[in-house]
């Protein structure tokens, strides 16, 4: 209603402002129209008094009476012309100048109407006539009136002017009336001189009010413009010293009373029409705003996500039609709301959910201190299927996969992360649980998948991580991470997480700055595990394994801190103390007549260290110990990551005749034709081909053609990871060299490693228990 009122106003107000200013614009064209209409009458009436002089004169008759000097037939004849214009004056003048006819028709008064002969009859006419006073449209004072007067030359024969003949109009009401009834202007003349005394000659409206005539007369003596007046004059010409001016004005307020009348029409016209208006507009608005009230009740609940109830509004068709577009439209957004909801939480390729769905499921056991494990599960050589057989293949594996995990009752959640990984939750802490949980997801998961014409063999890697409270999402799914890629690395099935594993573990920090004091204040210990010669079953090498006794944490495995060595750049303090230590240990038990050559561990570190080689030789020749009481062990990835000063410092030690050993065979990317250009003795492989020999028909298989390839390559074979007599048998039979593991005894310490070696029946027997210094 306020806009409606609004929009009337403003309305009005654009339209009264415009013609406001047509209305000045339309005042100033008036004016340049009076000048148009003025000058064109004025100009007009001089131009025909000219002319029809010119015919006068021409006039045989006339000329014949003006001859004659018969005056009163040439005052007849003079007469008759004039009449034909209506002239205000005819003169007629001789050779001589002397005025021989002037007739005045009176224009006012008691006499108007009538001729009479003028005052200047048979006087000398005032001006020269001839060129000068025509050519200058006189003006012609005579008695009270001012004429326009115009003589044309009575000739008789080729150009002998033998008199004048004029005629004139008076300059005064006539014209002031004709004027101001073309241009609706009132029209008047003045004559004015220095003395100020202005004498209104003829004027249109009648009497001029002193304000007007003063306003009248500062613009005609002084240019003065007045905001009152619209003011038009012209100077016509002197007469006696004084000027005469034509002057056309219009008062504004008279300009614009009309209009002004106008205007109030349409107010008032507004005020009756504004209530009708009114009234009609709110009935309107009740039916449209209302419905459009509800509507937008409506959206506002829609927008805080309620889409369940139905939109109704008014009765008429628009509305309800309006209604049933919206009611549609709050279907589409919440089955779009619910698809997008869905995908923010779930994998499109199985419909399974992923890690915010985990998050967001898992909060509340968090919440409860929920019993619960985590296993983070990885499909074996899935880049290989997706390699060879293609991503569709891969996808129906994992696909598969997705079904096989979701059949379990027991399993509380199944999720997939992302490519081949995938995380099962069960509300279960009880580790044997877990492991026949395990077991049984294995076996499942292994059984014959076939598609199209494919038939694949799945398996599994798990890592388990169990929540040990206060703990989070995040910490649960990294200790599975970890333990799995520790099952990846040492080829496991199933690693359960403990901190050992872990070498990012939160104790890991504090183990960085403890290990370099830790090395030099004899923290360290070396344990040794045996490596059984299979062909003499003798014991004739052992592992130095080094193990860290820390005052509160106990014995600390090498996983935990041989990482941290590296990164710190500790290992070669640590590596040149183990292989102190383990040669002080070989000569201790030389004088104890125990003969046992010392394996050590050497990292990629160690090799990067240009004084190694230096090193192990000197402290060989310094300890006098003969050179094959020490072997060095070097994994794969030692080699790989710079091969070329790898290669040239074992070729140094291995010219000093030291023996050297591939660690970890079987793990790493090498081939063996690879390995071969290395200067190596042996090939250690790794436990986990070993440690299930008797049950994996592959790892036999590995092992088998291994052992073949190493023995055409000249180099020995030592298994390590034997735990059971079957597989040191299978071994030997192979002519496997060494073999290695906790069936015969886990890493120990010198004393027990002593103790063990006398009780086992390993103990090699020898001829001088003294060594021989020299
Ligand atoms: P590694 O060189 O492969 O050492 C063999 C590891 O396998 C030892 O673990 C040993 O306890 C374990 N092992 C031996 N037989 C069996 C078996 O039958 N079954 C099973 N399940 N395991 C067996 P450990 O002592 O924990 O050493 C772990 C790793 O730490 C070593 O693996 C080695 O890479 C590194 N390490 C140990 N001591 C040193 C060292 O002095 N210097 C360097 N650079 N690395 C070392
Ligand atoms: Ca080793
Ligand atoms: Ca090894």
């Amino acid at each position: 209603m306020i806009l409606l009122i609004a929009v009337q106003a403003i309305s009005f107000a654009i339209t009264f402002y415009a013609n406001k200013r047509l209305e000045q614009q339309q005042l100033g064209n008036q004016l340049s129209i009076a000048e148009l209409v003025f000058k064109s009458e004025y100009d007009n009436r001089n131009y025909y008094l000219s002319a029809f002089a010119e015919t006068a004169a021409k006039d045989f008759g006339l000329k014949e009476v003006f001859i004659d000097n018969d005056r009163r037939s040439f005052l007849v004849a003079l007469n008759n012309h004039r009449k034909r214009i209506n002239a205000d004056l005819a003169i007629a003048v001789d050779k001589q100048g002397k005025v021989i006819g002037e007739l005045l028709l009176t224009p006012a008064g008691v006499d108007q109407g009538k001729v009479k002969v003028g005052p200047e009859q048979g006087n000398l006419f005032r001006y020269p006539l001839g060129s000068e006073f025509d050519n200058n449209s006189p003006l012609y004072p005579l008695g009270e009136h001012v004429y326009q007067l115009k003589f044309a030359p009575i000739t008789s024969g080729a150009a002998n002017i033998i008199g004048w003949i004029g005629f004139g109009y008076i300059i005064g009401d006539e014209l002031t009336h004709s004027l101001s009834q073309q241009t609706g202007l009132n029209t008047g003349f003045m004559l004015s001189g220095d003395n100020q005394a202005q004498q209104i000659i003829s004027l249109s409206a009648g009497e001029l009010s002193t304000s007007d005539s003063q306003v009248l007369n500062d613009f005609i003596q002084q240019g003065v413009r007045s905001e009152e007046y619209q003011l038009w004059q012209a100077f016509l010409g002197e007469i006696k010293g004084r000027k005469l001016h034509a002057f056309m004005y219009l008062s504004r307020t008279d300009a614009l009373e009309s209009s002004q009348a106008q205007w109030l029409q349409q107010l008032m016209l507004i005020l009756l029409m504004l209530p009708l208006s009114l009234m009609v507009a709110y009935i309107i608005a009740r039916g449209v705003t209302k419905p459009i009230t509800q509507l937008i009740t409506q959206a506002r609940f829609i927008a805080k996500g309620n889409y369940h109830t139905k939109v109704e509004v008014g009765s008429s068709t628009e509305m309800q039609a309006l209604a049933q577009e919206f009611t549609e439209m709050q279907q589409a957004i919440l089955s779009r709301e619910n698809k997008i909801a869905f995908q923010a939480f779930h994998d499109p390729l199985t419909n399974l959910g992923n890690k915010n769905e985990l998050a967001r499921v898992t909060q509340a056991w968090f919440e409860q201190k929920m019993p619960l494990a985590l296993c983070q599960i990885n499909i074996r050589r899935m880049t290989e299927v997706n390699g060879t057989l293609g991503h569709e293949v891969g996808d129906k594996v994992i696909e598969e996969v997705s079904r096989r995990l979701t059949n379990f009752n027991n399993i509380d959640l199944v999720c997939r992360l992302n490519g081949d990984e995938f995380v099962v939750a069960i509300k279960q802490t009880e580790a044997k649980a877990i492991r026949s949980l395990i077991a049984q997801i294995q076996q499942e998961i292994e059984a014959e998948y076939c598609y199209q014409d494919i038939s694949l063999h799945l398996q599994l890697t798990i890592g388990v991580s169990f929540v040990h409270y206060p703990s989070d999402l995040e910490t649960l799914l990294r200790q599975a991470d970890t333990a799995l890629q520790h099952a990846k690395k040492h080829r496991l099935d199933v690693q359960i997480y403990h901190q050992q594993i872990d070498v990012n573990s939160v104790d890991r920090l504090q183990l960085i700055n403890e290990l370099k004091p830790a090395i030099a204040n004899d923290e360290l210990v070396l344990y040794y595990q045996p490596k059984l010669n299979l062909s003499l079953n003798k014991v004739t090498h052992v592992e130095a394994l080094v193990r860290w006794q820390h005052p509160d944490r106990g014995m600390i495995p090498p996983d935990t801190f041989i990482p941290i060595a590296e990164q710190m750049g500790q290992m070669n303090a640590l590596t040149r103390w183990v292989i102190n230590s383990a040669l002080t240990q070989y000569l201790d038990w030389q004088a104890q007549g125990v003969d046992l050559a010392i394996a050590v561990n050497i990292s990629a570190e160690n090799l990067k260290d240009p004084d190694f080689c230096d090193y192990v030789l000197t402290t060989i020749a310094n300890k006098k110990v003969p050179i094959e009481a020490l072997t060095l062990e070097i994994t794969e990835d030692a080699v790989v990551a710079d091969p070329e000063n790898a290669i040239k410092q074992l070729s140094v030690l291995k010219q000093h005749g030291l023996k050297l050993s591939i660690d970890d065979y079987g793990t790493g990317y090498s081939s063996l034709a690879q390995l071969k250009q290395l200067p190596v003795d042996e090939l250690k492989i790794d436990k986990s081909f070993v440690q299930n020999l008797m049950i994996n028909n592959d790892d036999q298989i590995i092992v088998a053609s291994t052992l073949q390839l190493a023995h055409n390559l000249g180099l020995g074979v030592v298994a390590e990871g034997i735990e059971n007599q079957a597989t040191l048998s299978w071994l030997t039979e192979r002519g496997c060299e060494m073999g290695q593991g906790f069936y015969l005894s886990k890493p120990i310490d010198a004393q027990a490693l002593t103790l063990w070696l006398a009780k086992s029946g390993y103990q090699r027997k020898r001829h001088n228990t003294v060594v021989e210094l020299n």
